[in-house]
């Protein structure tokens, strides 16, 4: 039997059988991979505590490729204590790692992991989970490929950018302007900045809820638009979001 080491997050949990539990966990290494995590269920079981849904940590399994492999420990890299206990947080984390799920499928590349994880540690630190999250989903755009043109108008490459169109792809001039929605000049330069963010890299998020609400706007109808994802936990987010924010 080889014992391999993998960093991941708990994605999803299910009983199994009396005593065990089914996870579903996102890898660096392997992407998803499911794994049985035996006697679980029980309190004394010391895989009891690291069986949950949001554990981030490196796991030692039993790796089986395309089959089920089995948990045998895991030692707790961050407990995200902060995130655990925050409705909001939580909800945010959830919809991010399913996201991330799903851009994982569509083009197995460890990066998708890495900004993830870089994404949920911020918010563990305390930064705005919605920009985070923003950020996230901006970055994936690409592993998706619809990338959008946050550089010049999307249609004729000039530098004079107006405002932001979904349809076009990102910036349009004044030109290439029909129906689209005028947004705040700032919202033209910071959804830029979040788009080129080195995530690891911030100190500081600060952004008036104005502009805050015109870049979620611009970004989900994108992503309705192009992505053909659909996420429970983005309704979900959605409507917790009203009640928090
Ligand atoms: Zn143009």
């Amino acid at each position: 039997m080889e014992i391999t080491r993998v960093n991941g997050i708990i994605i999803s949990e299910k009983p199994y059988k009396e005593s065990s539990k089914l996870l579903n966990i996102i890898t660096k290494e392997y992407g998803i991979i499911g794994v049985i995590a035996k006697g679980s269920k029980r309190l004394k079981s010391n895989l009891r505590s690291i069986s949950t849904k949001l554990t981030y940590a490196e796991f030692q399994i039993n790796y089986k490729e395309g089959k089920l492999s089995t948990l045998i420990c895991a030692d707790i890299i961050n407990p995200l204590f902060n995130i655990k206990n925050d409705l909001l947080k939580v909800s945010f984390a959830s919809y991010m790692i399913d996201l991330a799920s799903q851009v994982i499928k569509e083009n197995n590349n460890s990066v998708i992991y890495d900004l993830l994880v870089s994404s949920i540690l911020k918010i563990e630190e305390g930064f705005d989970s919605e920009l985070i999250c923003n950020i996230l989903e901006l970055k994936y755009l690409s592993y998706l490929g619809i990338s959008p043109n946050f550089d010049s108008c999307s249609v004729c490459a000039s530098s004079k950018v107006l405002t932001l169109s979904v349809e076009k792809g990102g910036f349009v001039c004044k030109e290439h302007h029909t129906n689209e929605k005028i947004v705040d000049k700032k919202t033209l330069k910071i959804i830029r900045l979040l788009y080129y963010a080195d995530i690891d890299k911030i100190t500081k998020l600060d952004v008036k809820p104005n502009i805050k609400k015109e870049i979620d706007e611009y970004i989900s109808e994108y992503y309705d638009t192009f992505s053909g994802l659909y996420m429970k936990t983005k309704e979900f987010l959605n409507n917790i979001k009203y009640t928090y924010i």
